[in-house]
C-alpha cells in the first residue's frame, strides 16, 4: 500500500480480452493497449496467440494454476509506473482475469484515483464467436454457466443447469470437460433432458477462430458422442431453439406480434405488451 502514496509516477494496467483467438477480431483499442505496453501478462497460450504482436516486450507467460501470482505481478510492476497490460481470452471479465485483478486490487487497498490506473477494454467472449458460426442460437434470452467445479462447488453448478434448463434458457456451457474432468457435461446433458426434449438443437464449437476449429451440430439426445474438451463452448438450445439449412436459430418472437407481410395481427398493437388473449386465440387455430 506504501508505494501507492509515494510513487508520483502513476503505472497504467491494461486488461484486455482478446477474442476468440484471430487478430481480425480483437478490438482496435484491445490492440493499441498491447502495442503501447512495456510489460505484458497472460496465460501462455493466450501469449501464444499474440506473439507476433508482442515484438521486444517484455512478456510474464504462467501456467493457468498460477493466476494469483500473474495477478499480482501485474499491478505491482504498474505500481511501479509502468505499463502493463494484461490479456486474456474472449472478454477479460467472462471466467477470465478481471475479477481476479479487482480483487487483489481491493486486498490492496486499491481506490480507482489511485496507482495503477486501470483501463478495461472488453474482447468478444466464446458464447459470442461460437454462436456466430452456427446461426443465431442467442436471439432470446440466454446464460452462460461455466461447469469446472476446480473453484466452485460441484453442487452449486448443478443447481444453476437446473434452473436454467426450467426457465428454458439458451445455455453456453465454458469449460465443459477436460482431461480430467468428463463427469460434468454428462451431468449436465442429463439434467437438461429432464426438462427439454431429446431432439433440442447443440452446438459443439472447438476452438472457434483459431486452428482446427471444429462445428459439430447435434441435438440433446446425441451431442455427447462427439468430441469436446478444454477448448469447447456448447450451446444447448431452448424449447423454441430451430433449425434451418444447418444454421441454430433461436426466434425472438416476431411471429406473435406480426405476419410476414409487416401486418400487426389481430388484438396486438406495435410498441405494446403482448396481447395474451389474443395470442392464446391464434394459437388455438
Ligand atoms: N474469458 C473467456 C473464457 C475463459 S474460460 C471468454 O470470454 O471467452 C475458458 C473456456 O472458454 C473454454 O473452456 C471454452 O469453453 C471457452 N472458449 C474460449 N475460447 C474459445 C474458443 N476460441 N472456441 C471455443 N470455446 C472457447
Amino acid at each position: 500500500m506504501s508505494d501507492q502514496q509515494t510513487d508520483s509516477r502513476r503505472g497504467l494496467l491494461s486488461v484486455v480480452g482478446i477474442g476468440p483467438g484471430s487478430d481480425d477480431l480483437i478490438a482496435p483499442k484491445a490492440l493499441q493497449a498491447i502495442q503501447d505496453a512495456e510489460l505484458v501478462v497472460g496465460y501462455s497460450t493466450y501469449i501464444k496467440l499474440v506473439k507476433h504482436l508482442l515484438k521486444g516486450k517484455e512478456i510474464v507467460r504462467t501456467g493457468m494454476t498460477e493466476e494469483i501470482g500473474r495477478a499480482r505481478a501485474a499491478i505491482d510492476e504498474a505500481r511501479k509506473g509502468r505499463r502493463v497490460t494484461v490479456v486474456s481470452s474472449g472478454d477479460a471479465g467472462v471466467y477470465g482475469m478481471l475479477s481476479l485483478v479487482f480483487q487483489v486490487l481491493a486486498e490492496d487497498g486499491w481506490t480507482r484515483d489511485g496507482n495503477p490506473e486501470l483501463r478495461i477494454i472488453p474482447g468478444i467472449s466464446a458464447i459470442n464467436s461460437c454462436a456466430s458460426l452456427v446461426g443465431a442460437p442467442l436471439g432470446h434470452d440466454f446464460c452462460a454457466i461455466s461447469l469446472s467445479d476446480l473453484l466452485t462447488p460441484w453442487p452449486t453448478i448443478r443447481k444453476k443447469i437446473d434452473r436454467a434448463a426450467d426457465a428454458d434458457f439458451i445455455i453456453g456451457l465454458y469449460n465443459p470437460a477436460s482431461g480430467r474432468r468428463q463427469r460434468q457435461i454428462v451431468e449436465a446433458q442429463e439434467i437438461i433432458s429432464e426438462y427439454q426434449e431429446g431432439t433440442t438443437p447443440v452446438a459443439i464449437v472447438k476452438s472457434a477462430y483459431r486452428k482446427p476449429q471444429q462445428v459439430v451440430l447435434s441435438d440433446l439426445d446425441n451431442f455427447l458422442d462427439y468430441e469436446i474438451g478444454m477448448n469447447t463452448t456448447v450451446i444447448v438450445g431452448s424449447t423454441q431453439t430451430i433449425m434451418h439449412d444447418g444454421f441454430m436459430v433461436t426466434p425472438r418472437g416476431y411471429t406473435n406480434k406480426y405476419t410476414w407481410d409487416g401486418e400487426v395481427l389481430d388484438g396486438q398493437q406495435p410498441a405494446r405488451s403482448l396481447n395474451l388473449d389474443a395470442l392464446a386465440q391464434r394459437e388455438k387455430h
